[in-house]
């Protein structure tokens, strides 16, 4: 009989968690299905870390992983994947918003030899329309990048013992859970639901933290951007011919341009693709940095 490990992320999840492992086990139960719930507390403040020790007295089959500090979902994902015994592992939000019914169809597909279980958003939920844009925004470029449809993925999903060690395998720092489980390939399929309200408590993401989240994960997967230099010279390189051919045509001709205003103008706009370019570089420079560092991804400081 093969066993299902559910891997948890919970960040400041007090008031969810006991309904999550409830739900969960409930539905595993209900379908025969060889489980054990991998909660991995990513330095919650609140009293995640207690509650998760609640339910484990309740139900042995529930294991905890705390870290030190918060550490983000990334990497409490890859932790919970490290932990994780079973011959397949699904990856699910602590809130619910992931319908724990959803996991038997997923459950039902491995059986049937997929390895790669993604399940897609068939409907996003309630969203702010800013929100909704930055969305469409970051997948476009992150589909663009990775040359799969990502607008609908999501962090629901299940993988066989294969893919996890696989993806355990990589060195990788800055890696990207949702991008990563496509790109290393296997038997994928996938499965739609529909995003549920939050119960309660209320969603981590500050706008900001998802800006900063969406930049690395770009940099993480794709060096286009880099690419921006090159095109924006390309183009400065073609308007200043035509410009500096006008220029010197009307020198000659004896009515030459005025000066300071022109000039003014060229050091702005110069200096300003100068210094964005750089920027961009100086980002990807910056993550060279991180990634040559060799820090670990997390630091556990319990673990049952
Ligand atoms: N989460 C985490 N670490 C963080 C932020 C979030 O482990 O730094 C977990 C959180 O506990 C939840 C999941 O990631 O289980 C999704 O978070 P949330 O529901 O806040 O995100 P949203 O659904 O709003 O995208
Ligand atoms: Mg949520």
């Amino acid at each position: 009989m093969s066993v299902l490990s559910v891997v948890v992320p919970a960040y400041n999840e007090e008031q969810m968690l006991l309904k999550a492992a409830a739900a969960i086990a409930g539905v595993l139960k209900e379908n025969a299905i060889e489980y054990e719930i991998v909660f991995v507390d990513d330095g919650s403040a609140d009293g995640t870390w207690a509650q998760i020790q609640k339910a484990a007295e309740a139900d042995t089959l529930i294991h905890g992983v705390r870290f030190s500090r918060n550490f983000g979902k990334e990497a409490a994902i890859f932790a919970g994947l490290g932990a994780a015994t079973g011959d397949c592992v699904a990856v699910m939000d602590c809130d619910l918003q992931h319908p724990p019914q959803t996991l038997i169809e997923m459950y039902r597909l491995w059986e049937q030899g997929f390895e790669v279980i993604e399940a897609v958003k068939k409907s996003r939920g309630k969203e702010s329309l800013f929100h909704r844009l930055c969305a469409k925004a970051f997948y476009l470029l992150m589909s663009d990048a990775s040359s799969v449809d990502m607008t609908r993925a999501s962090d629901f999903k299940l993988l066989d013992r294969r893919a996890v060690s696989v993806l355990l395998e990589m060195p990788e720092q800055g890696a990207f859970f949702r991008a990563l489980s496509f790109w290393i390939g296997f038997r994928q399929v996938s499965v739609e639901f529909d995003v549920q309200e939050r119960e309660a408590g209320v969603s981590k993401w500050s706008t900001r933290s998802l800006i900063r989240y969406a930049l690395v994960n770009i940099a993480s997967y794709s060096s286009k951007p880099l690419l921006v230099s090159t095109w924006t010279g390309v183009i400065c390189l073609l308007a200043g011919l035509a410009l500096g051919i006008q220029t010197l045509v009307r020198y000659l001709t004896g009515n030459a341009v005025a000066g300071f205003t022109t000039v003014i103008l060229l050091i702005l706009i110069m200096g300003s693709l100068v210094m964005i370019n750089l920027g961009i570089i100086g980002y990807y420079i910056a993550r060279i940095y991180e990634e040559v560092k060799g820090r670990p991804r997390y630091i556990i400081s319990q673990k049952f």
